[in-house]
């Protein structure tokens, strides 16, 4: 089984959070779930791999580099 890392975790909630708004408008509360299932996804794997920071507070978008310990995200 693949691990989940901080860059698929980006992936899902992105992923989740445009099926999620499209399925809303079909059935209100299954759509609510996706949105709300992929962002708690993000809070717990979306962090530093090196540190731990969660990279949830600045944007969804990859970071190019870790706001704390300033390891390079894209070299992983
Ligand atoms: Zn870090």
């Amino acid at each position: 089984m693949k691990k989940i890392n901080y860059k698929l975790s980006g992936e899902i909630f992105w992923i989740g959070l445009i099926v999620g708004v499209i399925i809303v408008f079909i059935w209100h509360i299954a759509g609510l779930v996706i949105v709300w299932v992929s962002a708690l996804q993000a809070m717990i794997f979306y962090r530093c791999p090196h540190c731990g920071y969660p990279l949830t507070d600045i944007s969804m978008m990859h970071p190019s580099c870790c706001p704390r310990c300033g390891v390079d995200l894209y070299d992983e």
